[in-house]
């Protein structure tokens, strides 16, 4: 029998649990023995056909930067992204794979077959990236049954092993991304009330502002770079994240800088690095604000705040939070484990729901009071151009079809209507965001509409979005006269559009590929 497993896809580090036989979640460690697994690729020049992920491929990095890769989840759903090795071009999703299969690949060693698993992302994941996971996860030989938000997963781990009641926050500062979730927990049932969050802020961001002190501090006293390659600069961003991470401990840290003119000694204090990343935090918190906004709640109406991510260990975090909330936040649960942990528990849910036979006695048993109600994480809508009765005019607006936190899954119909005679096409734009100004929102995927000829205007087209269970999408355009439809999927083409469902791509597992 096949595992139940849950995978944390992480920016720095990523992290495979499967439930037990009695329905509890356990961390997998690696083949070093070690729980997590960087989130780093290495190209190696010398084996031929052989990939290194994980440790290995972290540490080689500083031989040969161009042949490595790192914080690869930074750049989900990019088309622009590619990485040239040896002539072949890997995109964001292959170089996923390749993580994926290491875990998979390893954890399967003393635990047997690893085939279907839930992955998680950040619950501000938009469609193309949500679907870029699960295309990673089917590359490395996954079958993803489920995404999961990785402040949902943490919550789920968390609700499950402790006695929680009442407005939960949680609050994930990894190392790419942040998200802040509001949710309410009555025991093991748990209902999510919104999210928020920012997909380019997280530990790499607060490295980068220790790094820019140590360059700063290198010319002040040379008057030179002290990075002058890329291999430095690989080198000077481990220094910096080492003295980042010292400074959650002690309130200074020393290093050895050696660059072209010099050497020297440098002292970076937790105060200057608190003072560097206060504009970085500060958004942080302008987002927790927007949570508890949307949530219809003040801070003293939620009972707990949980810690996730790693970033989450910074001190000016902890105090940031208890000076908003008036009480200190929960840390008792490993900030790095709980999001597998709880993918792993969102997996048995969800083999529960969709393949109630195929789940142990235990496993059932152990999830049977456990419900979770999660909701739609954005607004969705599209492109229309009503006509304004004062003006005459067509105004081109957003028109929201879907509504952000509405419980999943949830399904939403709105008719529109043709603009003029003998009208043989609809340029299709599907929306994320709430304004009504298309300025000001996210246009996630255009499609031509093919209509049939001779026609006169206003014939109706009916637009039905639904959001599954598995936080993924479907669209369809109706033409109702015709009865012809247009169905959207969300993955990337080469040309960086959404594509139409039927059209598939090739499946690029990467059977081939030996990964160590
Ligand atoms: P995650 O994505 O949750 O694995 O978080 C990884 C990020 O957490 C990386 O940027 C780490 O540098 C950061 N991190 C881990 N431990 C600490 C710490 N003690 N203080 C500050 N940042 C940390």
């Amino acid at each position: 029998m096949s595992n139940i497993v849950g995978i944390d896809l992480g920016t720095t580090f990523s992290e495979l649990a499967i439930l037990n036989a009695i329905g509890k979640a356990e961390i997998i460690p690696n083949a070093d023995g070690d729980r997590l697994t960087p989130s780093a690729i290495f190209f190696d020049e010398d084996s031929p056909g052989v990939i290194r992920v994980g440790i290995e491929a972290l540490n080689a990095r500083h031989l040969n930067v161009q042949r490595s890769v790192r914080w690869i989840k930074r750049h989900m759903g990019d088309v622009n992204y590619r990485k040239e090795i040896d002539g072949k071009i890997w995109t964001p999703v292959e170089l996923s794979a390749l993580i994926l299969k290491k875990l998979k690949q390893e954890c399967s060693v003393e635990h047997g077959e690893i085939h279907d698993a839930v992955v998680s992302v950040p619950a501000h994941f938009d469609e193309v990236r949500r679907k870029a996971t699960m295309d990673a996860g089917a590359g490395a030989g996954l079958n993803v049954i489920g995404i999961v938000n990785e402040p949902v997963a943490a919550a789920l781990y968390y609700a499950t092993t402790r006695e929680v009641f009442g407005k939960v926050l949680v609050y994930d500062l990894g190392g790419g991304t942040f998200d802040v979730t509001i949710l309410d927990v009555k025991g093991s049932q748990m209902e999510i009330i919104c999210s928020q969050g920012d997909h380019a802020l997280g530990g790499i961001d607060f490295d980068n502002k220790v790094l820019e002190m140590l360059r700063q501090s290198y010319h002040d006293k040379f008057g030179a770079d002290l990075i002058s390659s890329d291999e430095d600069r690989a080198k000077y961003e481990d220094e910096a994240e080492d003295i980042k991470k010292t400074l959650s401990r002690r309130p200074a840290a020393k290093k050895m800088l050696y660059g072209p003119a010099g050497s020297m000694k440098v002292e970076i204090t937790r105060e200057m690095f608190e003072e560097s990343i206060g504009s970085l935090i500060a958004r942080a918190d302008i987002l927790v604000e927007v949570a508890l906004e949307e949530a219809g709640l003040e801070p003293a109406g939620i009972n707990k705040v949980l810690l996730v991510g790693g970033s989450s260990r910074m001190p000016l975090v902890q105090q940031r939070l208890e000076k908003m909330f008036g009480f200190a936040p929960d840390k008792t649960v490993n900030v790095d484990e709980c999001v597998a942990l709880g993918a792993a528990l969102h997996a048995g849910l969800t083999m529960l729901r969709d393949k109630p036979e195929a789940v142990p006695a235990g496993i059932a048993s152990g999830l049977r009071d456990v419900t979770l109600r999660d909701v739609c994480n954005h607004s969705y809508g599209t492109i229309c151009a009503p006509l304004d009765k004062q003006s005459g005019r067509r105004v081109i607006q957003n028109r929201i079809i879907l509504k952000k936190n509405t419980p999943l899954p949830c399904e939403a119909s709105q008719m529109f209507y043709t603009m003029s005679q003998g009208q043989t096409s609809l340029e299709i734009t599907i929306t994320q965001g709430e304004d009504a100004d298309p300025a000001y929102i996210n246009k996630i995927a255009t499609h031509k509409f093919e209509l049939p000829p001779g026609r006169p205007a206003e014939c109706p087209i009916k637009v039905t979005y639904r959001y599954d269970v598995n936080q993924r999408m479907h669209c369809r355009f109706q033409d109702l006269q015709s009865g012809r439809a247009l169905e959207v999927d969300f993955c990337l083409d080469h040309d960086g559009q959404s594509r139409q469902v039927g059209i598939q791509e090739k499946n690029s597992q990467l059977e081939h590929v030996t990964v160590q």
